[in-house]
């Protein structure tokens, strides 16, 4: 079974002629790194396909998803909170986002990939059950995990949020869901300011102070993440992959380079090899240094072939 890439040129459609970090040329860079690093052709390549609405509705209050597809865009922008846009390409990108992580699921599930990498935006780890936020519209990961137990009746998923901003939206969205378990390492204090008391046994917080670098990373992710994992023992493990926390990034004070990338992405596959045959789908979420976050792809994307 081969590594699976999923991705979609409407991707890009999102935010066309917006000034603004969360943009198309991210998809564009982990692309042509992909290629250059020769990566690209040992991946079995997949286009997303459109989210169906029903899925939406599942972690999102059908009021919101209504509110979302009735936005259409014309010639100005539509901001839907300080930081997060429509344009006339936002919904077809968003669905496309959603999709390619339900292909995931479909995918890993039916056995025909061993791994899955979603490059995809807007991003979704910021989106709550009844907002948007953050940049993001649509939660791509929480609903993969809904689809999955929804779908393929998979009691128990475990993700794993490393972007180096807290996921409060999948928090939001599993709260009261201790089949989910959700592990989030972010700067603290820090952008979206969460509490970082854990509100229950299922809700793993790991707050990094700026300035954290890669070996204490590596600790606290060993000695709290992994061993939380284990115990509650998924039969699937998503990954919301952010690249921010990356030195180069500007939009973050944390200081990890490509090899910390490299040796999360070794980590959670070992993880997924030992408690769910292999099975995990990691998610494009922030990054906004286009050389670090297309180094940093790649980097991720080398473990899991290799
Ligand atoms: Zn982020």
């Amino acid at each position: 079974m081969s590594v699976a890439f999923i991705t979609h040129v409407d991707c890009s459609l999102h935010g066309a002629g917006i000034d603004h970090p969360e943009r198309a040329q991210r998809l564009s860079a982990i692309q042509d790194a992909l290629v250059e690093n020769q990566l690209a052709s040992v991946l079995a390549h997949y286009e997303a396909p459109l989210a169906e609405r029903e899925f939406l509705n599942v972690v999102h209050a059908k009021d919101y998803v209504d509110t979302v597809y009735s936005i259409t865009p014309a010639i100005d922008d539509v901001w839907l909170d300080p930081d997060t846009f429509m344009t006339a390409g936002s919904l077809t990108a968003a669905l496309r986002a959603v999709g390619a992580n339900t292909l995931a699921i479909d995918l890993l599930m039916n056995q025909e990939a061993r791994q899955v990498f979603c490059a995809v935006r807007p991003p979704g780890h910021h989106a709550e059950h009844n907002r948007a936020m953050g940049f993001c519209l649509f939660n791509n990961v929480a609903v993969a995990a809904a689809y999955a137990r929804m779908k393929y009746s998979v009691d128990r998923v475990a993700i794993i949020d490393f972007d180096v901003h807290h996921g409060n939206g999948t928090e939001n969205i599993f709260q009261n869901e201790p089949d989910v378990l959700f592990c989030s390492l972010f700067q603290h204090p820090f952008y979206p300011h969460s509490d970082v008391n854990p509100q229950s046994k299922h809700i793993i917080k790991i707050p990094l102070k700026a300035g954290t670098k890669g070996g204490e990373y590596r600790n606290l992710f060993t000695s709290k993440c992994i061993p939380a994992i284990e115990k509650f023992e998924p039969q699937l493990i998503l990954v919301s992959a952010g690249f921010d926390a990356h030195v180069e990034d500007d939009l973050a004070g944390l200081c990890l380079v490509d090899a910390d990338y490299a040796w999360l992405a070794a980590e959670i596959k070992k993880l997924a090899e030992s408690l769910c045959e292999g099975k995990v789908a990691f998610t494009l979420e922030g990054g906004y240094k286009l050389s670090a976050l297309a180094r940093s792809v790649s980097a991720v994307i080398k473990e899991l072939i290799a």
